[in-house]
């Protein structure tokens, strides 16, 4: 029985793009499955979601909730994409606002389950109270979450410089030696400029500890070690729901854009171009801007770079490329200023490699078209994402400098050359092509879920029985 047993999970992502896209994956494998999913967003974000397939339209059931209004935050920004990232915090702080709405629905539709992200750390004691079993499902990786989630480390870190000072060093018990300045530069309040009103880093504190279990986006042949520790760190389940590779194109890339892109990508030798990317948020210095151009300039590799302009606090342009650079390299370079559908970029037989912030989602959709990583972080998870693939020899790290984690642009160059067309990094295509099992393979991913889901059942009989 219960086997058939269908479940109703509710989901509520936050509100960026690379964390609602990944939670939508998992929902269409969980209804593919016959449960009931209610996806929790709000109506501009629901309305601006991937289209799901039309089998699944009756088990989706996505409940838009308005964003409260906030002062600062302009009327129609309701993810992260919408506002500077000096913004940011006004949209948790309106994302906490949803509170009421959300205890509403859960009191209404009362879920066997609810899967929620590491922003709202109100909601745990809610569900609790009214006897809904809560999964944290995290986006970033386990070796990440030992980190974001572990007070001891960084919960009593207050002032950006916390953060950035180095060198310094994290005894941890592992291989992999962490620096904080790689690991967690201006994390937190200190890359807004305006302060949080609750930090991530107790966000993800929280949540952690109140939940019930930990579900992540992750496979235990990518990081046994690390899902090891997050459970021994926390005291709780630990359940990867594998690396959910997006499974359909967005239909709406199929624009004038996407057109102009194949046609150019068309044109250049197969595995030749490095696709150079930051995801949605990630954001370059000038100084950093002009060593990566520099550098991509000097690798004389063809490239295709996208780079949307990004203003500054006081919604000013903070960034400018080299002079000349776009004139220089027009013959074998693209930069494209708008969002760029990255899934049917990466999926051209002519890119060789891909440029990335390690952004979790970035990795993935890499590894699942076989493309070797070149590694360069900002923020955030990327340092801690980096690490590790530059450990597993997955990716490559591009070094920075002790003092300052400054880069440069020869660095830049060596580091594309040496991935995407030197023998000596021949290790990183082969190591690639040997990941598109783990990051893309159907019949894993479905493996996972299955897994997942026959928990979920078997904790909630055993709960029911208590
Ligand atoms: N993305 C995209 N086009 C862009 C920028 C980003 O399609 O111009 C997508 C990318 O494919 C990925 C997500 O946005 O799915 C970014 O997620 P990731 O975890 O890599 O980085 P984040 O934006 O969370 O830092």
């Amino acid at each position: 029985a219960n086997d058939e047993k269908k479940l109703h999970i509710a989901m509520f992502p936050w509100l960026a793009f690379g964390h609602m896209i990944p939670y939508l994956e998992l929902a269409k494998l969980i209804a593919s499955k016959g449960h009931l999913i209610s996806f929790i967003s709000t109506p501009r974000n629901i309305d601006r979601l991937p289209k799901i397939p039309p089998t699944l339209a009756s088990l989706i059931n996505f409940v838009k909730l308005p964003l409260p209004h906030v002062q600062n935050l302009p009327d129609n920004a309701e993810a992260t994409s919408d506002v500077p990232l000096n913004l940011v915090p006004f949209l948790k702080r309106s994302y906490d606002a949803l509170q009421d709405s959300v205890t509403r629905f859960l009191e209404d539709s009362h879920p066997d389950w609810l899967l929620h992200d590491f922003c709202p750390y109100w909601l745990p004691p809610i569900a609790r109270k009214l006897g809904i079993p809560s999964a944290f499902f995290s986006i970033v990786s386990a070796a990440a979450l030992c980190f974001l989630g572990t007070k001891a480390y960084f919960g009593e870190r207050k002032s950006p410089e916390d953060f950035t000072v180095p060198p310094r060093w994290v005894p941890f018990p592992t291989t992999v030696a962490f620096r904080l300045f790689e690991v967690f530069k201006i994390f937190g309040q200190g890359i807004t400029g305006v302060e949080d009103d609750v930090s991530d880093v107790y966000r993800f504190v929280d949540v952690l500890q109140g939940c019930d279990i930990v579900a992540v986006r992750g496979c235990v042949e990518f990081e046994p070690e690390w899902l090891r520790l997050l459970e021994d760190l926390n005291g709780k389940p630990v359940l990867p729901v594998g690396q959910l590779p997006t499974t359909a194109f967005d239909s709406e890339d199929d624009t004038d854009t996407w057109r102009w892109m194949k046609a150019w990508l068309d044109l250049q030798s197969k595995g030749s171009v490095v696709y150079v990317a930051f995801g949605s948020e990630a954001l370059p210095s000038q100084t950093e801007l002009t060593e990566i151009a520099l550098g991509l300039e000097q690798s004389k590799l063809p490239f295709f770079w996208v780079l949307r302009t990004r203003k500054g606090p006081a919604d000013t342009e903070l960034i400018e490329l080299p002079e000349g650079f776009e004139e220089r390299t027009k013959e074998r370079g693209v930069v494209c200023t708008s969002w760029a559908p990255q899934l049917k970029i990466l999926a051209h037989e002519s890119v060789g490699g891909f440029l990335t912030h390690s952004g979790w989602s970035s990795v993935v959709e890499s590894l699942q078209f076989e493309r070797p990583l070149i590694l360069l972080t900002f923020y955030a998870d990327q340092g801690i994402n980096a690490k590790v693939l530059d450990e597993k020899k997955i990716g490559y790290l591009i070094p920075r400098k002790e003092q300052d984690g400054s880069f440069t642009r020869d660095s830049v160059a060596e580091s594309l050359r040496l991935v995407t067309v030197e023998e000596e990094g021949k290790a990183y295509r082969d190591k690639a092509k040997e990941m598109k099992g783990l990051f893309g393979d159907r019949d894993s991913q479905d493996r996972y879920v299955n897994s997942f889901l026959g928990y979920l059942k078997t904790h909630l009989q055993s709960q029911k029985v208590e």
